[in-house]
């Protein structure tokens, strides 16, 4: 019953419709649990409070899947504004992007030009930026992508997916160079045919993409709740006697924020992904499909 309803959310998550009223209606549904509001200005109040709490930011301006020129451009200048808002406001926070929202599904020339216009800025404000990964279809385009951009940008990191097989393979070519890389399970509704359907082999390739990585030359991010992941992770950090400076655990806003300051109070750099704006639908859809029961929240949240 669970395993049905994550997939039917994660097939609502592609909805253009939903998107669509979305977009037009701001958070609605329970989504600021989630979402820290729809302008960059309500997403440094955030960011300030968490930072208060001794945790490190990355802010997200929300958007994927941009459908024309317009959108693209929209959301690579909402990124530049985002960094502009930050300096203003004396804030340090990194960035995540997602390529599609800058147009990868339109024009790959448009989206690199559009990368490296933020990466531009990103690098000369000192911040760092994740190329979130998207679904399997787009995987190698943004490895591709990734690969292109590393060669002038040392500010640029990317994501890994457990649950995809090809992952350990990917975490051992980029693992030999002293690239940025985030671990993640996956949030994307994936055919047996490319991701493990099963979630002890997911928890299972997990461990073994953090075995790979944290001890070698990189900077590893361990973005997970899970505290069995979180332990692993504790005693490879401890093992292999990796320096701070060459990890980080990462967490999602909203999420066991409790856990979030209790690992920052025990000394271990953690950072909270933070994200804002207009086009919140697919993310809530993704956050709900994880954990089914948040959907007696929005329903509440309907309701109200
Ligand atoms: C910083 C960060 C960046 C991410 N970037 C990407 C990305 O670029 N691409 C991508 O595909 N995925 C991304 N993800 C999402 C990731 O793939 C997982 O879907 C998500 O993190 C849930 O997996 P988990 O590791 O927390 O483990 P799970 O086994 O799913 O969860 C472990 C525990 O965490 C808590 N939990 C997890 N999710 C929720 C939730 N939604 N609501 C309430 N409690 C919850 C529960 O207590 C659960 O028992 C990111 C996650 C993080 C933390």
């Amino acid at each position: 019953m669970e395993q049905l309803l994550r997939t039917l959310l994660l097939s609502l998550s592609r909805s253009r419709t939903a998107r669509r009223w979305a977009q037009r209606h701001g958070l609605r549904w329970g989504a600021r649990r989630f979402v820290a509001g729809t302008t960059v200005d309500e997403a440094l109040l955030v960011v300030r409070d968490l930072q208060q709490q001794g945790l490190r930011v990355i802010l997200d301006p929300l958007g994927e899947y941009a459908q024309t020129a317009e959108e693209a451009a929209a959301s690579a200048a909402e990124c530049l504004r985002a960094l502009a808002a930050l300096r203003a406001a004396g804030l340090a926070a990194d960035l995540s992007v997602k390529l599609t929202q800058l147009g990868l599904d339109l024009d790959r020339t448009l989206c690199l030009a559009h990368l490296r216009d933020v990466l531009a800025a990103a690098r000369a404000a000192g911040v760092h930026v994740t190329l979130d990964m998207e679904d399997s279809s787009h995987c190698q385009a943004i490895l591709d992508v990734f690969d292109e951009v590393r060669k002038v940008f040392d500010n640029v990191g990317t994501v890994l997916q457990a649950y995809l097989y090809r992952s350990l393979a990917d975490a051992q070519r980029l693992g030999r160079e002293a690239v940025h890389l985030r671990v993640v399970k996956g949030a994307y509704k994936e055919p047996p045919a490319v991701a493990y359907p099963d979630k002890r082999a997911v928890d299972a390739n997990y461990l073994r993409l953090l075995a790979e990585l944290l001890p070698g030359p990189g900077f590893t991010a361990i973005a997970t709740h899970d505290e069995r992941m979180i332990a692993a992770a504790q005693r490879l950090i401890a093992d292999h006697q990796v320096a701070y400076d060459r990890f980080e655990f990462q967490m999602l806003y909203g999420i066991r924020s409790q856990l979030q300051v209790r690992l920052a109070a025990a000394g271990y750099p953690v950072r909270v992904y933070v994200p804002y704006g207009r086009d919140w639908y697919g993310y809530l859809m993704r956050r709900l499909a994880e954990r089914p029961a948040n959907v007696a929240f929005v329903l509440r949240g309907m309701w109200r």
